[in-house]
């Protein structure tokens, strides 16, 4: 087995993370979409090109290391033991289709289900959000401060309207500043790691959605959690919310108050 040090590990993936920007270009001059289990869910050969790129960087450099990601078959392997990448190749993939802005690459590395290294990759705006195990968060290699505390009353929600009821949604409005949504679950929670809004709350996340938010919620002391408020297992992910600390309690006290927040 290749016994890498994180920093090693660290500068091949930030390295591939670069390389990548030369093949990006062309994959959507030449974007051709699919659809998946229904008209909004989609799949392109950008997703498709970008994951197996990765797949071809970790045979080479790192083959002991697995992934599970989106857009493959992840039997047998649990991201929970060993060397495993969680990777979501194009999170927001009908922002890619529709605009060709708000889309990232997500991944993230974990040891026996220890998150250890996690990248959000911004690509249309240039920048390279990072997580590094007890050594910070960092975009573009400047360092991230962990966002001062928002109360709910000053604090943006983002959160996808088509899954809440209404009740809980005229509650969240109410309590809070204003409601925003990207419609990239990485970039909507790179908002909240960054400060700018309070909360992002996906109701049905995979594993490839969530899988850089657990290092960088933990190395700037964000809450991220099940919305009843447990730790998230990783291999099967659960209805998620990340959040700043000032506005976390009040925010699930109302997805859980009544008859919850389903529709
Ligand atoms: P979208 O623009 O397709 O996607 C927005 C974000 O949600 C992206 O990060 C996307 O990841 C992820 N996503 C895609 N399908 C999802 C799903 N079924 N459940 C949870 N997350 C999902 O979103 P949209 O156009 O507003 O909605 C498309 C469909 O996804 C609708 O049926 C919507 O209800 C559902 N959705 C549900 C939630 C939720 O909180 N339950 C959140 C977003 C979307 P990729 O780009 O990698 O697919
Ligand atoms: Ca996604
Ligand atoms: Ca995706």
């Amino acid at each position: 087995m290749t016994n890498y040090q994180l920093n090693d590990i660290d500068q091949m993936v930030t390295e591939w993370l670069e390389n990548i920007d030369n093949i990006i270009p062309k994959l959507i001059f030449d974007m051709h979409t699919e659809t998946k289990l229904n008209r909004f869910d989609l799949v392109t050969n950008v997703d498709q090109q970008i994951q197996n790129e990765f797949q071809q960087f970790l045979s080479k450099h790192l083959p002991d290391h697995q992934l599970f990601a989106e857009e493959k078959s992840n039997e047998g392997i649990d991201p929970r033991q060993g060397h495993v990448w969680i990777m979501d190749p194009i999170d927001g993939t009908a922002n890619l289709v529709k605009q060709q802005e708000d889309y990232c690459i997500i991944l993230g590395y974990f040891v026996d289900g220890e998150p250890k290294l996690s990248y959000i990759y911004d690509y249309p705006h240039g920048h390279l959000y990072k997580a590094i195990e007890n050594k910070g968060a960092y975009d573009n290699n400047q360092i991230l401060l962990a966002p001062p505390i928002i109360d709910i009353k000053d604090a943006i929600l983002s959160f996808n309207t088509q899954v809440l009821n209404d009740e809980t949604m005229h509650e969240l409005y109410e309590a809070s500043f204003g409601h925003r949504i990207i419609g990239s679950c990485g970039l909507d929670s790179l908002r909240v790691i960054k400060g700018q809004f309070g909360a992002h709350i996906n109701t049905n996340p995979k594993p490839w959605d969530i899988a850089a938010q657990f290092l960088f919620a933990k190395e700037l002391g964000l809450k991220m959690s099940s919305l009843d408020g447990k730790q998230i297992d990783l291999s099967t992910a659960a209805p998620f919310i990340i959040s700043n600390e000032g506005c976390y309690k009040e925010v699930l006290e109302i997805l859980n108050s009544g008859s919850g927040y389903g529709k």
